[in-house]
Parts: C-alpha cells; structure tokens; sequence
C-alpha cells in the first residue's frame, strides 16, 4: 500500500507519521524497500536537461567572432566570390562542428565529477543500519542523522538528541534552527515546522531519528526545483581574463582592418572590393577562433585528469589558484596518518600493559611483564575495558578472513582492545543497556554514555581527551580501590604516551542513584572516578612523507593543524618532517593577539587541541602574510575555515556533506599525497593554457602583419584570405590542441609558486608574441618573393608562403613546450604524443592541400615539387633555431 500523503505531516505524532507510511522503528525490509523503489523512483531531481549536439552546434554561432565572419561570407556572396563565400561558411560549419563536440567532452567530464560526488545516507533497514547511496531512499525510511550530514529527503524527526538544522539552502535563514519531534498545528509555516528536515538543507549539530516523506521530485526542494548539489558553469579567472583579451583584440583588429581599407583605397588607390576582401581577410587571419575551445578542454582535461587521481575539483576557477598555493593546511588523522588505530598501550594506576597485534581484528592480547591479561582477572581493567567498549558506537563485522570497521576508528581500536580481552559485549551490552549519550564532538572532546544497571544504579562512562577528562575526575580506581585522584601523576603518563605518537584517550566513570533517563552535560562535569589511559597508534602515511617533501621542493609550506595533543602532533610531525618538534597549542592561539598569531604562523608549522575558529584565525593570519592557502576539513563546522581558504579541501571518505559543499575541492581517499597531486596538475593546467595561447596568438599576429604588409608595400597578397582562414582552422585543430594534452613538465613541483596575482601575459608573453609574429611574416614573405623571382607563377608562391607558415608553426609548437628552457631536449622533441600526432595530421592536410585538384580549385593552389618543400621545411628549421636562441639569450638566470 502507498502511503497517503496527509494533509500535514508536521501536524501528525510520531506514531500516526509511521502508520501513515506504513513503516515502523526498525525501518522498512529490504523487499519493502526496493519495491517501493520500483513504485516511486529514485530519490534524485531530474538532472538539468544537458545540450544536444546539435543544440550546443548550433549555439557555437552566437558569438561575436563567427557573426563577423558571416558577415564576411554574406558580403562576398553579394559580391558574386562563390568560393570565398564557401570557404568562410565552411571554416565556420568546422569550428563549430569541433566546438560542439569539445564543449560535450568537457560537460561529459563535469558531469561525471559530479556524479562522483553524489551523498549517501544511513537508514534502518530491517531493523539494521546500512549505509546507502541517498537516491536509493524511499517513502517510509528510517534516516539516522548526524552533525555534517546532508537531509537527503524531506523527514519527519521521529526522536531528535540537540538537533540544529541549517536551512538556507531553503529558506535563506542562515541562522540553524533547533528541531524537535513533537506535533505543531497544521496551519504552521514551512520554515517554522520544527519537525521537519527538509532535504537539501545541513544538520550543523546534533543527531535524530527520521522518517521519509517524501522523496526526489516530491521533496520542497523539488517543488520550488532548486537543483540540489548542482555545480554551476563558472569561469574561472582566466578564462574571464581571456574572454575579455579576446573582445578587445576583436574590437582592435576590426579597427585595423577598416583603417587598413580606408588607407588601402584612399592612399594606394585600390579597388574598393579588393580592399574589402583584404579586410575580411585581416580579420580572419587576427582573430583567434580556437582560442575559447582550447581553453575550456584544457581545464577540461585537468578536472578530468585529477579526478582519475581521486581529486575531484568542485569549483572550476580552483583549478588556476592549486597551482599558485604557497601553503597546505592539512588535518593530522586519516589525512596525514593512515586512521586506522590500533591501541598499543593501557595504562593503568598500578601500571602499563602492552596490547599485540595488528588492525580491527581481535586477534592478539593484553600482557604485563610479557604475562597475558583477561577480561575477569583485574578489577581496574575490567572496569576500564567495559567504558572502552560500552562508551563506543562503533561495531565490528566479520567478512571472511577480515575484519571491518563500522563507525569511528578511535572507537573501534577500543572496541578490538576489548574483544582482545575477551570481553564480553552481548552480556555486558543487556546487563547494561544504553539509556541515553552525550555524542563526540570535536569541540567538547569526549564522548559519555549512561547506562541502568538492574539494581537501580546508574552508571555513567566518558571516554575523551586527557585533560578533558582529568579535569572532570576527583577519584582514581587503583589497585586498592577507589581513592582521590593523584592528577599530576596521570598527566605525566598521558604526555608520556602521546610523545611516541599516540593519541591518548582517558576513560572515567561515575556512579549515581537512580535519577531519570537523560544525561546531561551537567551530569559529567565533576566527580567522575578515573579508570586509566588507552594510547592508540594511528602511523603516518608511507606516501604522506615523500608529499611533504615534494611540498618542501615546490616552495609550498606544510602545516598541520589538528585536534589532538600537541605531544601527539609534534611526534607525528617530526616523523613527517614538518616543522622543527614545536607546537602550538589551541589556548596558546587564544593568548595571541591577531598581529603575534601573523608572526608565530611563520615560525611553527604544527597546531594541536585546534578547533575550527582557531582553523580561521590561521588563515586570517596565513593570508596577512600574502600566503595562498589549501586547508583541508572534514567536520560540520570547518566549512567556514574551508570557505575562507583559497582553496577548501574537504575529504570524500570521512568528511561531512556541510565541509564538502563549503570546499572547492574533495579529496576522494582522504589523502594528503592527493592533494599533493592535485596541485601539481593545478600547476600543469595553468601552465599548457599559458603555452597554448603563446602558440596560438603569435599566428594571428603574424598572418595580419602579413597582409597588412602587403597593403602598405603594394606587393599582391602572398596569401589569400581564403588560405589564411586555411591555416588557421587547420592549425586551432591540430597543433594548439596538442596543448590541452601536455604531460606535466618534470620539474614542476622543483619551482616556487606562481606569484598570486601574477599577469598571464606579461613583458615576457607580448615580446614573443611579437618576435615570432615576424618571424612568420618574414619567412613566408621571403619564400613568396623568391619564388616570384625565379619565375614561379603566383599560385606555386603562395602554396609555398602557406606551406612555409604551417612548417614556422610546426616548429614554434616545440618551441613553446617549454617557455624558458631549450626545446633541443629528447624530452621536448618526443614527450608528447599527441603533438605528434597533430604534426602527421597537419602535414597530411598541407598534402591535400598542395595536391588534390578541388583543393587546388578552391584555395587557388599549385602543386609544388620536392625541393620546394625542402624550402618550406628549411624555413621552420630557421625558425626554430632563431627562437630557441632569442629563449637563450632571455632566459632568466
Ligand atoms: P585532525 O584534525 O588531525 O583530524 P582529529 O580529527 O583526530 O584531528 P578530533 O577528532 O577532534 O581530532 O579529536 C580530538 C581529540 O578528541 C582526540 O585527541 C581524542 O583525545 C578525542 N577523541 C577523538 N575521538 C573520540 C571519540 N570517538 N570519543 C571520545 N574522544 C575522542
């Protein structure tokens, strides 16, 4: 039966919502579940409708630059110039055929990013939990939510433990609401309907237990079809920087060319028609068609390579800023460190025990003095491996030979502990049931359970941060029995623990006559009695240490900042080789005014005990100093601190939906040698759009300069304006694409940053760009009068002039592989196979070109013989040597 949607689920008691839906508090069946997914659909709003090609071929025309050439086309076929006419409708067709079938790769590749990212969702099925991607919920769910989760259907709260909402991805309020379960009346407004969760919107606290509504296209979101995790098309800076360079070039080479007509007919005398095709032809030949196209795959194919390396970029614009990032700010657990604890050492008042073995299997065992310890044999163990296990929700599941972690390692390093003990958890779990919990949260740092005994005792267990939990104990259980705590002496024993490595967890309890059912913070703040120290080992990552030191290499500064003590943080850091063994603790940043916090960020690189305002502080005080900062989170609330950076890394495994939305970038294995590679292909992207426009641009100048050389000298055009639009099609789809495949160059991560803020064409750019521009003039020109002069009709002259360009630009594609250091290296020559790939093809074309009679018919050709070609070649040779020694000369030392 399918639920009837009631008037107002708000106004319905918790019971009522579950027989409305048919579901009950263990949630729906498996067969339920997937049949109601047969009936309803899948919990996602239709994608937006994405481009056909031949949509997206026809939108190629909407642009300023194919409106001028139309406009060309139209006036030649006024004119009666068939074939200029032809071959200007026909270049355009072409661009835009290759335009549209870019511009699909790079949303395929989006798209696909995005589908990378889509949100999961823990429900009760059958009684059970399981994690499950968010489109497979349906109607009558039960949702467990968490702080950091994403609502992932619209939900009636069924029980709510602190619940704050932030709704304004839907009502715009970005204040969080507190929720609760109880009814309200049915006439209360959707943004004070304090039972509901709506999808969409973010639990910045808290946890609840909920049922499904209402699913996809159903969901408030879907009504008012606000598209939910949608990335929208952005520029990025460069890309806006380029469009504009692109509308001023247009407005400049249309200049050019109508004072060159004007000049042309007023001054030489030349027929106003000829004059007009030489101005069609001048701005053929300056405008640089391909150069959007070859922008967007460029960054296409770097967003879509460093997602094959597991960094998915949110943001396209983040693509250019990883490249110039000066420093990373990266979490120590899970990101730095493997996260995967393993408790080594329990230290208890009347001494220290060693735990073997290796991972969440409960294999291996306590021993003091190298004598195995059980669970039964020590009072004060017992007690402790009890907290250990009952103050912990996390479980573990045996498949096959391995043994998996469901829930927080730090909980399930305590958990194996005690099944290494061989504690056991069914007995204890009934003897001692779980009444209510004070869940973790980073900033209050511990966790705390209260469980009824079936004597009418109530017994409260805390497990959390040393000093969090020193601070709340009076008594320590010794070998004697409860007595007053000696705290200097447990401080002591956490520091020395934590100075190996280890996290240290102190674990407390309190006794209390029966008194209600709830606990409150109240309820933990004094009186606890101590149980002892677990110290667990969570080993950095093998590949974390060669990033840190790639990172050193690049100029960029590693700094870690993390929630754990600053004698755990050191030691990990001095493992990793970050910083020198110091470390700042959160209280020590709180004692800092804003100008000493600026000036102790650059002497110390490891922060401990840091919460997420301590996060924002730094990189207030990181950016005063004109750093570009990576900074990397995971909880609900480091989404402001990943909102500040220049670039938010939030991580794909263990981060919250809130950090991920807040990030430019998610970082899919959680790994810091991730985010390593990532900048180094930010830094790769932003280098072959650099090349590819330094090849592409210098062509334009140098095929305008040409004709306007041949107007100002009165010598007859040594190439047409039909030949220019040749070459540059050719050229945009061959040789300049080559680029958006560039493999990194070797020494990237061995040079500074990009200064922030650096020009993309700067002195260096406009010099080449003029340089080569002539020497594609000259060149051609030469070639073309030389052929004149030794009796070669004008045909055969300006095949060559054509020919000998196209071999300039064959030679300046090498050149420009490296924009400062010699292309005469095997490594320039052959690196990329793509660029070769181009060269057969270009050279394939100029073949047809040269020959094929239709070709020759349009493009006024003649067939050349071979020691002409070895003119045109000759001239690329020379090309190519002049500018690998202008590189030389100018080379920065
Ligand atoms: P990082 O920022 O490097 O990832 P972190 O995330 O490990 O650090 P937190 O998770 O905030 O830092 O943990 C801070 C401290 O809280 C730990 O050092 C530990 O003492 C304590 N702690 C961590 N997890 C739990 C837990 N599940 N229950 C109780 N206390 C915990």
């Amino acid at each position: 039966m399918p639920p009837q949607p009631p008037p107002h689920w708000h106004q319905l008691d918790s019971q009522a919502v579950l027989t409305h839906c048919h579901s009950h508090h263990d949630g729906l069946s498996a067969e339920e579940a997937a049949s109601r997914l047969a009936r309803y659909g899948a919990n996602a709003l239709p994608q937006p409708q994405r481009k056909n090609l031949l949509q997206r071929f026809v939108l190629q025309f909407h642009n300023l630059l194919i409106y001028v050439l139309l406009a060309a086309a139209a006036i030649t076929a006024v004119l009666g110039d068939w074939v200029d006419t032809s071959v200007i409708v026909a270049v355009t067709v072409i661009n835009a055929v290759i335009g549209a079938l870019q511009e699909g790769r790079a949303e395929s590749a989006l798209a696909a990013i995005r589908n990378m990212l889509a949100p999961g969702a823990i429900v009760l099925r059958g009684g059970e939990r399981h994690a499950v991607e968010a489109d497979r919920l349906v109607p009558g769910d039960i949702v467990l939510l968490q702080s950091g989760d994403k609502v992932p259907a619209d939900l009636r709260l069924l029980d709510t433990r602190s619940l704050r909402i932030d709704e304004a991805a839907l009502t715009g309020e970005s204040v969080p609401v507190d929720k609760h379960s109880a009814p309200l009346p049915a006439d209360t407004e959707l943004a004070e309907r304090s039972n509901m969760a709506y999808a969409g919107t973010l639990v910045s606290f808290g946890q609840a237990h909920a049922v499904v509504v209402a699913t996809g296209s159903d969901t408030e979101l879907g009504r008012i079809n606000a598209m939910l995790g949608s990335v929208p098309a952005q520029q990025t800076p460069l890309s806006r920087e380029l469009a504009r360079f692109a509308r001023q070039l247009t407005a400049v080479i249309v200049a050019v060319a109508l004072a060159t007509i004007t000049l042309g007919i007023v001054w030489r005398g030349y027929p106003w028609q000829a004059m007009f095709m030489a101005g069609v032809g001048l701005a053929v030949a300056a405008i640089p068609e391909g150069l959007p196209a070859i922008v967007t795959i460029t960054l296409a194919i770097g967003v879509e390579r460093m997602a094959r390396q597991r960094a998915i970029m949110r943001k396209l614009p983040a693509v250019e800023t990883l490249g110039s990032v000066t420093v990373i700010c990266s979490d120590k657990t899970g990101t730095l460190t493997r996260n995967e604890m393993t408790a080594s050492h329990v230290q208890l008042r009347d001494g220290l025990l060693q735990v073997s073995g290796s991972g969440y299997a409960p294999e291996g065992g306590l021993f003091r003095h190298g004598q195995p310890q059980q669970y039964g044999s020590h009072a004060g163990l017992d007690a402790l491996l009890q907290a250990a296990a009952l103050c912990n929700d996390a479980r573990l599941q045996a498949v096959a030979a391995d043994w998996h972690l469901l829930g927080d390692p730090t909980e399930g390093a305590l958990l194996t502990l005690a099944l290494k003990a061989q504690l056991p958890l069914d007995e204890l779990q009934q003897r001692l049931p779980r009444r209510d919990a004070i869940p973790f949260e980073s900033e209050h740092r511990f966790m705390a359970t209260l469980h009824h005994d079936h004597n009418g005792q109530r017994l409260i267990l805390l497990k959390g941060a040393p000093e969090v939990v020193l601070a709340r104990v009076s008594h320590e259980l010794a070998a004697g029995g409860v007595q007053a705590a000696n705290l200097p002496w447990w401080q002591q024993q956490a520091a020395r623990l934590a100075g190996d490595g280890g996290r240290v967890l102190a674990l407390a309890s309190r006794q209390q006559p029966h008194s209600g059912c709830e606990l409150t913070f109240d309820d933990v703040a004094g009186g606890l009695t101590l149980l002892g120290l677990v110290a667990l080992l969570d080993p950095p990552r093998d590949e974390a240490k060669q990033a840190v030191a790639m990172c050193r290499a690049a100029g960029i500064r590693v700094k870690m900042i993390t929630g754990d003590h600053a004698a755990t943080a050191a030691a990990i850091g001095r493992q990793l080789g970050i910083g020198d063994g110091r470390a700042l603790n959160g209280h020590e940043i709180d004692a800092l005014d804003d100008a000493a916090l600026a000036a102790a960020v650059q002497q110390v690189d490891v922060f401990a005990r840091a919460s997420p305002e301590h996060k924002l502080r730094l990189i207030a005080a990181l950016k005063r100093h004109g750093e570009v900062v990576a900074m990397t989170g995971d909880g609900v609330n480091d989404a402001p601190a990943l909102k500040q950076a220049d670039v938010g890394v939030a991580m794909g495994g263990k981060g919250t939906e809130a950090a991920k939305e807040a990030a430019e970038m998610v970082i899919s294995d959680d790994n810091f040698a991730t985010l390593v590679s990532a900048v180094r292909e930010g830094r790769t992207v932003y280098d072959n759009l650099k090349k590819a426009i330094l090849f592409i641009l210098p062509t334009n100048v140098g095929q305008a300069l040409i004709i306007i050389a041949a107007i100002l000298f009165g010598v007859a055009l040594p190439i047409s304006p039909v030949q220019i639009l040749w070459v540059n099609m050719v050229s945009a789809v061959t040789l300049a694409l080559a680029f958006a495949f560039e493999p990194t160059e070797r020494g990237v991560m061995r040079r500074p940053p990009r200064p922030p803020g650096a020009q993309l064409i700067d002195r260096l750019f406009l010099w080449r760009l003029v340089f080569v521009g002539l020497l594609m003039v000259v060149l051609p020109f030469a070639l073309y009068l030389q052929l004149l002069s030794q009796g070669a009709g004008h045909p055969l002259a300006s095949t060559m002039a054509v020919n000998s360009m196209v071999a300039i630009e064959i030679a300046y594609l090498f050149n420009s592989r490296r924009r400062h250091a010699s292309a005469w290296r095997r490594d320039t020559l052959l690196g990329n196979p793509v660029a070769f790939g181009s060269v057969l093809l270009l050279i394939v074309l100029q073949l047809a070109f040269s020959y094929l009679p239709w070709l020759q018919a349009l493009f006024g050709t003649a067939a050349p013989s071979g020691h002409h070609w070895l003119l045109a070649a000759a001239s690329g040779v020379l090309a190519f040597v002049l500018i690998e020694v202008e590189k030389a000369l100018l080379r920065p030392r």
